[in-house]
C-alpha cells in the first residue's frame, strides 16, 4: 500500500511536470554535511514553486508524510533512514529580487549567496550569514546566526505553504523568533521565499567583514571534517563548547563519532554511523550534566528511524 502510494505519487508528478527530479531509495549520507543517515524512500528536488504545491497536494491526498530539508547542514538522520517523501529545497530555487533596501529571495539559495548579493547591492546586516553552510529556508526556520547577527534581526516576511499546499505568510513578529528557534518548529510548513529589510552599507567594508568572520571560523572550527556545526545549543549558563572542554571530553570518541579536538562544541563523523553519533551525544550530555549540572539541548535536528536489529 505504502509502495503503491509512492509509485502513484511519482506517476502523478511526472505527468504534471516533465523535468522533476525524483529519486528513490537514496542514502541521506549523500545529502547531509555529517555524511550520515540511511536511505530516504523518495527525494524530490523541485525547481519551480508549482512543483512544490503539487507535491504537497498529491502527497496529502495519498496520505504520505513529507519532510522538508535544505542543505542538510543541521540534520542528523538515523541509520534506518526516512520514510515518506523528502522535499529538498537547495540551490534549485534561488531567484532573487532586490528593491531599494529590500531583498526577496527563494528559500533554496545558500546563505552565502544571499550575503554576497547583499554586499554587492551595498546592503548590510547579512555578513554574519556568509559562513553558515545552509539555505535561506533552513536559516529562517532555525533562526540561524553567528557573530552577533541572526536571521530575526533582518527577516521581515516568510512565505510558503502548509502540508496541504495552502499558502501562508508570516511577518517577523509572527515568526516568534527566539534563539535558534522559530514557530515553524512547531508547525508543518515549507518556506519558499524570505524577504529581508537591510541597512545601507559599503561594499568593501561588508566584504572585508565577511572575510574576517570566515577567517575566525576557519581558525576555530573543524571545517574540513564532517559535522553539523555546533551539536548543542548555547545553554543559559554559558557556552556548550567550554563546558564540554572543561569536562575533558575533547577527542572523546564512540565508534566513528568524535568530539572535535579543535572545537569541543562540534561533534564530528569520521566514518561511523548515526548510532555512534547519537551515543556520543548522549555520553556528552550525561557527563556535562553530572559535572556541571547543565543538560545540553541538541541544536542538530534528529530525524528518521533506527536501523533494524540484525540477527547474528
Ligand atoms: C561547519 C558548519 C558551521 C555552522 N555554523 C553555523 C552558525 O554559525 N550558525 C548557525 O546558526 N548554524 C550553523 N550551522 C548549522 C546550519 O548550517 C544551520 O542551522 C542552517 O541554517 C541549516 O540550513 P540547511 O539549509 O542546511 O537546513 P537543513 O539542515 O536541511 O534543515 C534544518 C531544519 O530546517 C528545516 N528546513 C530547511 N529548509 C526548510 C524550508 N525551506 N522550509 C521549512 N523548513 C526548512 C528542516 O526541516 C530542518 O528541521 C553550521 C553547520 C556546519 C556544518
Amino acid at each position: 500500500m505504502y509502495e503503491a502510494s509512492l509509485n502513484e505519487l511519482e506517476r502523478r508528478l511526472r505527468a504534471g511536470s516533465e523535468h522533476i527530479s525524483i529519486k528513490r531509495n537514496v542514502p541521506m549520507a549523500r545529502y547531509t554535511t555529517l555524511h550520515l543517515g540511511g536511505p530516504a524512500d523518495m527525494i524530490i528536488s523541485p525547481e519551480r514553486e508549482e512543483q512544490i504545491q503539487q507535491t504537497l497536494q498529491e502527497a496529502h491526498a495519498l496520505e504520505l508524510p513529507v519532510l522538508i530539508m535544505g542543505n542538510g547542514s543541521n540534520l542528523l538522520v538515523k541509520d534506518g533512514g526516512l520514510r515518506g517523501v523528502v522535499l529538498r529545497l537547495c540551490r534549485d530555487m534561488q531567484g532573487m529580487e532586490i528593491n531599494g533596501n529590500r531583498i526577496r529571495i527563494q528559500s533554496g539559495a545558500m546563505m552565502s549567496t544571499l550575503a554576497n548579493a547583499a554586499a554587492d547591492a551595498e546592503l548590510g546586516g547579512l555578513t554574519f550569514a556568509s559562513g553558515i553552510p545552509g539555505t535561506v529556508g533552513g536559516g529562517a526556520y532555525m533562526n540561524a546566526g553567528a557573530y552577533g547577527g541572526e536571521m530575526s534581526q533582518v527577516v521581515t516576511l516568510v512565505e510558503g505553504y502548509d502540508m496541504k499546499g495552502e499558502p501562508f505568510r508570516y511577518t517577523r513578529p509572527e515568526m516568534e523568533f527566539t534563539y535558534r528557534h522559530s514557530r515553524l518548529m512547531n508547525e508543518d510548513k515549507i518556506i519558499t521565499r524570505v524577504t529581508f529589510q537591510l541597512p545601507q552599507g559599503r561594499r568593501e567594508d561588508l566584504l572585508a567583514e565577511m572575510v574576517e568572520f570566515n577567517r575566525r571560523r576557519a581558525d576555530k572550527q573543524p571545517l574540513t571534517q564532517f559535522s553539523a556545526g555546533s551539536t548543542f545549543k548555547r545553554p543559559p549558563e554559558g557556552y556548550a563548547a567550554q563546558m564540554i572542554d572543561e569536562c575533558g571530553l575533547k577527542g572523546c570518541a564512540i565508534g566513528g563519532a568524535q568530539v572535535s579536538e579543535k572545537h569541543a562544541g562540534f561533534l564530528i563523523n569520521q566514518g561511523g554511523t548515526a548510532a555512534d553519533f547519537l551515543a556520543l551525544m548522549a555520553h556528552v550530555q550525561r557527563v556535562v550534566y553530572e559535572r556541571k549540572g547543565v543538560m545540553l539541548e541538541p541544536e542538530v535536528r534528529i530525524l528518521g528511524t533506527d536501523a533494524p536489529v540484525q540477527s547474528i
